[in-house]
């Protein structure tokens, strides 16, 4: 099955055969504790806070088999599984490479809640491996950046920074919410451990909350034990919707991929446009490195309109389909202001050292027809 394609593998990837009862789908399993089996001991206890309920079993070896990694986890969020493989990986006196704009709740998180636990954190360019050298220190012990950053759909020479981790015995974590296993699987270049909100793509219908661990089986158990202790596990009904989703994920970002191309191209040609950050235009500045790295570009994209701020409040008050809403990764079209919402926590002057200008628009593909959305931009923009 690992030699399949994604679109098979997203169908019947883990999936156990024979499955129970013969079931096509399989069944959820509501309970919180099952009964224990002659010998058993506190290692196998099946509870859902020590996610290791049949359930939990099951979108384990799913996700693990989308990600092409020994084993996974699923979380209750994608900040429970990015905190929860920090605070695995870290001690009081550590010291972490973050590479990059990140999500606004994983900076928050690296910025405030770090310096609480003792962990020294040193934000660096992606892009420029004399940085990530002049950070390295006898305590750092992890590096952490995203597939495709967060709002400016940067990508970053990743293999190179999966090998330097490896060179300097740190451990590799890598966001791949934006990407999704569709576009890359980290671990097959290099990285350790790869962390998603599943809240988005993988489950893609805006209806969970979700997060996901994949890596090594060593260390995913290393993880696990303390996700046991702090306790951001995932409901099952949440873990059910979530394998559900994970069946029409390459068909989804296939789609979502198409439209925000074409509209990326549209927003481009546009005179009422100032600027477009999508990694499939040639004039982005990583282009060549997204088309030799991803299988494909994305359902992301980001936009400064002409007009400035009042311009950017225009255009989403115009818009007949997109929601104006901040997640992403829905069979919806999202659009948000990321100074306004996802990069609110940051100061001005932090987002504007990092480009998140005031007027920038993100927007967020969804699967509708690709000729109604650019219908709509059209219409909004007054065409
Ligand atoms: N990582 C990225 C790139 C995100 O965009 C988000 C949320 O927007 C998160 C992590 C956090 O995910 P969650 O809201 O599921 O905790």
């Amino acid at each position: 099955m690992s030699e399949a394609r994604f679109e098979t593998l997203a169908v019947h990837g883990g999936e156990p055969r024979p499955t129970p009862d013969g079931a096509v789908v399989q069944p959820i399993y509501q309970g919180t504790v099952f009964e224990s089996r002659p010998g058993d001991d506190y290692d196998d206890i099946q509870y859902l806070r020590l996610n290791s309920t049949p359930s939990q079993e099951y979108l384990h070896g799913k996700l693990a088999a989308l990600e092409g990694t020994e084993a996974a986890l699923a979380t209750a969020s994608g900040m429970a599984a990015i905190t929860t493989t920090l605070l695995a990986t870290l001690s009081a006196g550590d010291h972490i490479i973050a590479a990059g704009a990140f999500y606004g709740g994983t900076h928050h998180f690296l910025t405030e809640q770090a310096p609480r636990l003792g962990w020294d954190v040193d934000f660096v360019d992606p892009g420029d491996p004399d940085a990530w050298r002049s950070a390295l220190r006898p305590g750092t012990k992890a590096f952490i950046v995203e597939t495709i950053s967060n709002p400016l759909v940067r990508v970053a020479d990743l293999a190179a920074i999966a090998s330097f981790s490896r060179e300097h015995g740190l451990t590799s974590v890598i966001d791949n919410t934006f990407a999704t296993p569709v576009l890359l699987r980290p671990h097959s270049i290099g990285f350790d451990v790869v962390c998603h909100s599943a809240t988005k793509a993988l489950n893609g219908h805006s209806d969970i909350v979700a997060g996901v661990i994949a890596g090594s089986a060593e260390h995913v158990a290393r993880i696990r034990a303390v996700l046991n202790l702090y306790g951001g596990c995932l409901d099952p009904h949440a873990g059910f919707l979530l394998a559900r989703g994970l069946k029409t994920l390459a068909l989804r970002v296939r789609q979502q991929n198409a439209n925000a191309s074409a509209l990326a191209r549209f927003l481009e040609g546009h005179e009422a446009i100032a600027q477009v950050n999508y990694p499939g235009l040639e004039s982005h500045p990583d282009h060549a490195r997204a088309a030799a790295l991803l299988d494909g570009f994305g359902s992301m994209l980001s936009f400064r309109p002409a007009g400035g701020v009042e311009a950017a409040e225009a255009l989403l008050k115009g818009l007949r389909l997109p929601y104006t809403a901040p997640s992403l990764g829905g069979v919806e079209s999202l659009i948000t202001r990321p100074a306004r919402t996802s990069h609110a926590g940051m100061s001005a002057e932090e987002r504007a050292a990092e480009g998140i200008h005031d007027d920038l628009i993100r927007f967020s593909s969804g699967i509708e027809s690709t000729e109604d959305l650019i219908a709509d931009f059209a219409q909004a923009l007054g065409d």
